[in-house]
């Protein structure tokens, strides 16, 4: 007796993609339906807290959600347009580069699943793109040389450091891949996970798609070190998918007019 063969992952198989049409007539996986996404992610996606208190503030997100039921797949299309404030414009190709780059660390990492009363189950994957464009971004990239100095929210001046304020993000010439990954997670509706204060009170909580809360993540205990969290970690939790999953959830019963389920099922936390 030979050994066996290892059998596929039922969600990676071809066929499994294939559209079929249930006894009511719905047709399952057929559709793609994409849609513009733009929604304050402080009040969507999560709320920062201190004392136990919500704090006011707006993170205003947009991206281009489309769900292709079709191949599986949850696409999350940023358009960025790149303009050169200071550096050199041979240096805007080489940032876009690094948008790409960046962007493309968040792929193979997420999985929603999605629960549909009339097709079943199917887990799709989040594919994230960078789509350069001039007449009608999402964000403007603006490459400095340096980056001018901010001011934090305890009005700490910070220089020379990346950061994304409404639909604008600032990167350098020396800016890292990394933080081109950590910044757009923001693109997207990710929230810093390291304090803004000194206040031990001070948590992030991440509401997930079935409405209710994650665990709050406190600012005195940096032990999940994170994409959103600490330079130079890629790790990624489940809770980065929760706001793609809240969309996905809201898009697919809209368009399909049934109390779909939606879930991030990798990671598994
Ligand atoms: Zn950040």
């Amino acid at each position: 007796m030979g050994a066996k063969p290892i059998p596929e992952s039922p969600d990676t198989r071809a066929d499994d993609a294939a559209p079929t049409t249930t006894a009511s007539g719905a047709c399952c996986w057929c559709e793609d339906y994409p849609r513009e996404v733009s929604t304050n992610a402080r009040q969507d996606y999560y709320r920062r807290f201190y004392g136990g208190a919500a704090a006011s503030g707006r993170a205003p997100v947009k991206f281009r959600l489309i769900a292709a039921l079709s191949t599986l797949e949850i696409k999350v299309e940023i358009r960025f347009h790149f303009v050169n404030v200071s550096a050199s414009l041979e240096q805007l190709p080489e940032c876009e580069e690094l948008t790409r780059a960046g962007a493309n660390r968040w792929n193979n990492q997420l999985k929603i699943r999605v629960e549909d009363p009339e097709c079943g189950t199917k887990d799709l994957k989040v594919v994230f793109m960078v789509v350069n464009s001039a007449s009608s971004p999402h964000y403007t990239i603006k490459l400095h040389n340096p980056i001018p100095p901010t001011q934090t929210d305890k009005g700490d001046t910070v220089l020379g450091r990346a950061y994304v304020v409404g639909d604008v993000m600032h990167v350098g010439i020396d800016t890292k891949e990394w933080t081109f990954f950590h910044e757009y997670g923001h693109c997207f509706g990710l929230p810093d996970e390291y304090g803004y204060s000194d206040d031990f009170t001070e948590q992030v909580v991440y509401l997930r798609p079935d409405g209710t809360q994650d665990p709050a993540i406190g600012v005195d205990r940096p032990a999940q070190r994170t994409s959103m969290s600490t330079h130079g970690i890629y790790t990624v939790r489940a809770r980065h998918g929760y706001g793609i999953a809240i969309e996905l959830q809201k898009l697919l019963r809209e368009k399909l007019g049934r109390t779909v389920r939606c879930t991030v099922v990798k990671p598994t936390t």
